[in-house]
């Protein structure tokens, strides 16, 4: 797509990055009424959170509100407090949780951006005070993308292996009609439905427009910029600041035209969404990465630093104190034989799958080389994964395999692998998919300890009919539980909704290694994300969001969407403190929250 000039090259506000911690500004700051332009590195706006489920984590929000869900401040503050530890930092706390179901009213009031709730959904350690079990999280509402006319051309498209040819999946209903869609006649309507809509769509549009999860944020962020005048210009990746002295006025963009300097009066906010693909950085910061090659990031690969770099030139210091540098999760290597738009996964590489579904549904395990499993793979990816690592002896390659049966790979899918009626076969072909007869054959496939498998599932299958996993508390907890699947295990005589015996062949594994959602270390900000230099004080004009700015989770992982639910939040104040506004008496907000 040729870009359009930028008339004029000055602007209040450029932001520099085109996920939701470059748009949530944008669009916010253009409904304070100050000029914006959002320059995008890549052909399409969106970065990872284009490819995301979408959830928000905003205790007190007012959907949950409105279901009378009401909680006082103080509970999810001191969930965060018992979370975070050393790495809890009361003030910024405070500011997240005060401006969050303020940012969520300014967004269903006055923009095409709107939402579902996450009434039902738990934080992901129930053990821990001030967890809740529900109402405080929100996701983005399916969204139409035809409202977006040409720009659904350079929206990124989901990543594909995680569709199905190209059309996204809610989580939760939407999920459940997809699995059952071979077992009941309401869900096979719904899946035909979808499926017939989404054929038109292809032949009409030339892509998916039922948009959903991260997708649908981006559509609702950028419809609503768009709404208001603000520009985001794709192919144009930021390659300097300008500066004034000390004061950042602007940055150099890398056009197809040429280099392009624009001029933001009110400030420039970084968020080129942390590092990871930026191999120094990773070989920095995450120790199982020695040659910052060992950890397989699902984020966007272009992704690569260069807002952290950005802002180390203008005196910004990157965080190195966080408990883990990463969220980490459970990737798997799916080989590619053709490229697809605005992924930028090479076309004959891999690209980089999440596990996030499948972990927790009855009959699967996650075991180690040992064949012996090593954690609750029911927990949040990243607990899972600091269980591997924590498992894994020093030397040895984090690595694991998710193992299962006939029954749940035809009912559930394994990773990029779908459910029947979707044929095993081209997974089997391409070696994504390992397949033995038996438990001895399928490990020796997978270079597993065939002894230790088979006494692994043994016990495994004991527990799972008992329902208690004494050995690693599975279904122990609500997150876990919602995880799983009541339904089916109870129709089949189970008691833990996570646990269920891996007992029919053929059976089947796929592997997994280190990888991520994203970053959490980056820059270091004050409470308005202004970027701090080596003496804390705030570099005018310099502001750092979405996975730019350091996680003020300090490196924990307590919920879902707590990279989302933040970097909309903080969206909303740096927009507020550029336009020269207290968000507190924000013209744009009827309900401010109150403690
Ligand atoms: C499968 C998946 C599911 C997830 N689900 C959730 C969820 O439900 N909730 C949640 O909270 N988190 C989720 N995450 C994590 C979340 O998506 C990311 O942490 C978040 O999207 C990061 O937002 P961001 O704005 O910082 O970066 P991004 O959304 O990645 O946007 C950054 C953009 O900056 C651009 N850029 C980079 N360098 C430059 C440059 N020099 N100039 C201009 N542009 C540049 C990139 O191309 C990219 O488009 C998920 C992640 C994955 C992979």
């Amino acid at each position: 797509m040729s870009l359009p000039p930028i008339h004029p090259l000055a602007c209040d506000v450029l932001v520099i990055g085109s996920g939701a911690g470059g748009l949530s500004v944008a669009v916010t700051a253009a409904h304070l009424g100050l000029s914006v332009v959002v320059a995008e590195k890549t052909s399409h706006y969106g970065g990872t959170t284009a490819w995301s489920g979408g959830w928000m984590w905003i205790p007190r929000n007012p959907l949950a509100r409105e279901a009378g869900i009401q909680e006082d401040i103080d509970q999810p503050l001191s969930y965060l407090r018992h979370e975070l530890g050393e790495r809890f930092n009361e003030a910024q706390a405070r500011t997240f949780l005060e401006n969050g179901p303020g940012m969520v009213d300014f967004y269903r009031r006055r923009t095409a951006l709107q939402f579902i709730d996450g009434n039902a959904i738990p934080d992901f350690h129930g053990q821990t005070p001030g967890a809740a079990t529900g109402g405080r999280s929100v996701c983005a509402a399916p969204f139409d993308g035809r409202r977006l006319g040409q720009r659904l051309y350079d929206l990124k498209p989901p990543l594909h292996e995680t569709t199905l040819w190209g059309m996204g999946i809610a989580a939760g209903a939407e999920l459940r009609h997809f699995f059952n869609a071979l077992h009941q006649r309401t869900s096979l309507w719904y899946v035909t439905q979808k499926l017939v809509r989404h054929v038109w769509d292809l032949l009409r549009y030339r892509r998916g427009t039922q948009l959903v999860n991260g997708n649908a944020l981006v559509a609702g962020l950028a419809r609503s910029l768009l709404d208001k005048s603000g520009r985001i210009v794709v192919n144009s990746p930021a390659t300097r600041l300008l500066r004034d002295g000390k004061r950042v006025t602007g940055a150099v963009l890398q056009t197809p035209e040429g280099p392009l300097h624009v001029q933001a009066r009110c400030g420039v906010v970084l968020a080129c969404g942390g590092f990871p693909h930026d191999e120094d950085r990773k070989r920095q910061r995450l120790a199982h990465a020695p040659t910052g090659r060992e950890h397989w990031s699902a984020g966007s690969r272009s992704n690569t630093g260069d807002g952290l770099r950005l802002g180390e030139s203008a005196g910004g210091q990157v965080r190195d104190d966080l408990t883990q540098a990463a969220a980490l999760a459970p990737v798997s290597l799916v080989p590619r034989d053709r490229s697809h738009p605005g992924d930028d996964t090479p076309a004959q590489g891999h690209a980089h799958f999440p596990h996030l579904i499948e972990r927790a549904k009855p009959g699967l395990i996650a075991v180690n080389r040992h064949g012996s499993r090593f954690t609750n793979e029911a927990s949040s990816y990243h607990d899972v994964m600091q269980g591997l690592l924590a498992a894994t002896p020093q030397g040895e390659a984090p690595e694991a395999w998710l193992i299962c049966d006939h029954d749940f790979i035809r009912f559930y899918g394994l990773g990029a692998v779908k459910p029947a009626p979707l044929p095993l076969t081209p997974w089997l072909a391409n070696g994504y998919l390992k397949q033995g007869s038996t438990v001895r054959e399928l490990a020796q496939a997978c270079g597993i300890d065939p002894v230790g498998l088979q006494s692994t599932i043994t016990r495994y299958n004991t527990l799972a009919i008992e329902g208690h996993d004494h050995d690693f508390g599975r279904g122990t907890t609500a997150y876990n539980r919602i995880q799983g699947d009541a339904a089916r295990a109870t129709a089949r005589g189970l008691s833990n909704p996570c646990m269920g015996p891996i007992e029919h062949g053929p059976f089947y594994a796929v592997k997994v290694v280190m990888g991520s959602l994203g970053t959490f270390a980056g820059l270091r900000v004050n409470d308005q994300a202004q970027v701090l230099d080596a003496h804390q004080q705030p570099i005018a004009g310099l502001y750092a969001n979405g996975n730019d700015m350091s996680s003020m989770m300090g490196g924990h992982y307590p919920a879902g969407g707590i990279t989302l639910g933040p970097a909309m939040t903080f969206g909303y104040i740096v927009a507020h403190h550029l336009a020269g506004i207290d968000p507190a008496h924000s013209p744009l907000n009827d309900s401010t929250a109150s403690n």
